[in-house]
C-alpha cells in the first residue's frame, strides 16, 4: 500500500445476461491489484490499488452464490471491526457511477431476522460481526475484576443537495448540522437507534431503504443522487475499583459507511434547474472529499467545511481514524470514461496526489 491512511480496492461488477449478449471486446482487465483501462481511442491506463474484485459474467455470479459478497466484506470491511473496538473512528466509502455495483457492494439484499441473505453487502456482515464481538468481550471480562458495558446506537440518513434528511423517521424536513466545540460536527435531531442485536439492524435497515426507494420514485432516481451514510456509534466503558476506588475509562468511536452519489458527470447533458443543482452538489461534495482526503495524507490543512458530508465525517476522516475507498467499475465500453474517471479519483486520492478529471 502507498499509503497506510487510506485503502482502496477496485470491483468490477459482472456483464448482466443482456450485456453478455452484446458480446463487446473487454475494455477491462484486472489481474491482481492491477488494472489496465482501454479507452475509445486507443489509449491504455494503467492504474494499481491494493486489491480489485471482478467476476467475468453473471453466470459465474449465479454460480458462486454472490461468494463475492463475502470476499470483499472480509478484504475491506472486517479488519474496521477491531480498530473500531481499540477506539478508531474508521469511514469506508462506495464510489463509482450509477448502476456500477455501489449500493449491491454497501448493502446488497438485507436478510430477515438474524440470518444474513446471501447477498448481503457490508453493512449486514459488519454488523453480524460486530454482535458476535460485542458477546465475546462481554463475556471475557465477565472473568475479569473488569466490568465492561457497550452500548451501540445507529442512524441512517441522506445528504441530498447539501441537506440532511433522516431515514430512520417518518417525518420528512431537512435536518441541520452544528458544530460542538468538543465532540465535533453533528447532525441536529438525527434518529439514533440502541441495537442489541443484527435482527434489530436489519430491522431499522429495512425501515431506511423503504423510505429511500419512496423518495425516489417521487423525485426520479434520487436515490442516485444523494450520499447514503450509516452509521454505528459505539460506546464502550471500563470500570475497575482500584484500592477502594472506582476507575472509568470510556473509549467511543464511530463507524461510518457512506454509499456516495453517482460519481458520472451529470452536468455534462448541459442539464438545468434541479438536475444542475444536484450535479454541483455532487461533484463538490466528491471533489472535496478528495481534497480532504489528499490534504490529510501531506498533513496539510483539511477544507471539512466546504461540503456538508466532509464537515460531519470531519472527527472520522482525520487524526485517529482509518479510510477504505471501494471503487466501483463497470465492464461496458460505454462506460470506459465514467470508470477512467473513478480510477483516477480513487486510485489518485491513495497516493495523495488527486486530480479531479
Ligand atoms: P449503484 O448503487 O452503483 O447505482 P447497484 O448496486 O444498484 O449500483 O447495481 C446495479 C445493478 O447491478 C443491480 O441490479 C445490482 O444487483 C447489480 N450488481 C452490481 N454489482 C454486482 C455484483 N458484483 N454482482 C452481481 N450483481 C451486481
Ligand atoms: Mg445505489
Amino acid at each position: 500500500s502507498f499509503n497506510s491512511c487510506i485503502k482502496v480496492a477496485v470491483r468490477l461488477r459482472p456483464k448482466s445476461t443482456k450485456e453478455e449478449a452484446e458480446k463487446e471486446e473487454p475494455v477491462i482487465v484486472v489481474d491482481g491489484s492491477n488494472i489496465q483501462l482501454l479507452t475509445s481511442i486507443g489509449e491504455t491506463h494503467f492504474f494499481t490499488c491494493d486489491q480489485c474484485f471482478s467476476s467475468d459474467s453473471i453466470s459465474a455470479v449465479a454460480q458462486n452464490k454472490h461468494q463475492q459478497q463475502r470476499e470483499v466484506y472480509e478484504y475491506f470491511a472486517k479488519p474496521l471491526l477491531s480498530q473500531a473496538f481499540q477506539g478508531f473512528n474508521t469511514c469506508l466509502f462506495a464510489y463509482g457511477q450509477t448502476g456500477s455495483g455501489k449500493s449491491y457492494s454497501m448493502m446488497g439484499k438485507i436478510g430477515s431476522k438474524s440470518e444474513l441473505a446471501d447477498a448481503s453487502g457490508i453493512i449486514p456482515r459488519f454488523c453480524q460481526d460486530f454482535f458476535i464481538h460485542v458477546e465475546d468481550l462481554v463475556k471475557n471480562y465477565a472473568e475479569t475484576s473488569v466490568s465492561l458495558s457497550i452500548e451501540i446506537q445507529i442512524s441512517y440518513f441522506e445528504i441530498y443537495k447539501e441537506q440532511i434528511q433522516d431515514l430512520l423517521c417518518s417525518t420528512g424536513g431537512n435536518l441541520s448540522v452544528r458544530e460542538h466545540p468538543k465532540n465535533g460536527p453533528y447532525v441536529v435531531n438525527l434518529t439514533k437507534c440502541l441495537v442489541t442485536s443484527l435482527e434489530e439492524v436489519q430491522r431499522w435497515l429495512a425501515v431506511g431503504n423503504r423510505k429511500r426507494v419512496v423518495a425516489s420514485t417521487s423525485q426520479n432516481k434520487r436515490s442516485s443522487r444523494s450520499h447514503v451514510i450509516f452509521t454505528i456509534v459505539l460506546s464502550q466503558r471500563f470500570q475497575e475499583i482500584i484500592d477502594g476506588r472506582p476507575h472509568v475509562v470510556d473509549k467511543h468511536s464511530r463507524i461510518n459507511f457512506i454509499d456516495l452519489a453517482g460519481s458520472e458527470r451529470l452536468a455534462s447533458t448541459s442539464s438545468t434547474g434541479v438536475r444542475r443543482e444536484e450535479s454541483l452538489a455532487i461533484n463538490l461534495s466528491l471533489f472535496t472529499l478528495g481534497k480532504v482526503i489528499t490534504a490529510l495524507a501531506e498533513k496539510n490543512f483539511a477544507p471539512y467545511r466546504e461540503s456538508v458530508l466532509t464537515w460531519l465525517l470531519k472527527e472520522s476522516l482525520g487524526g485517529n481514524s482509518k479510510t477504505a475507498m471501494l471503487a466501483t467499475v463497470s465492464p461496458r465500453a460505454a462506460h470506459v470514461e465514467s470508470t477512467l474517471s473513478t480510477l483516477r479519483y480513487s486510485c489518485l486520492v491513495q497516493v495523495g496526489s488527486l486530480i479531479y478529471l
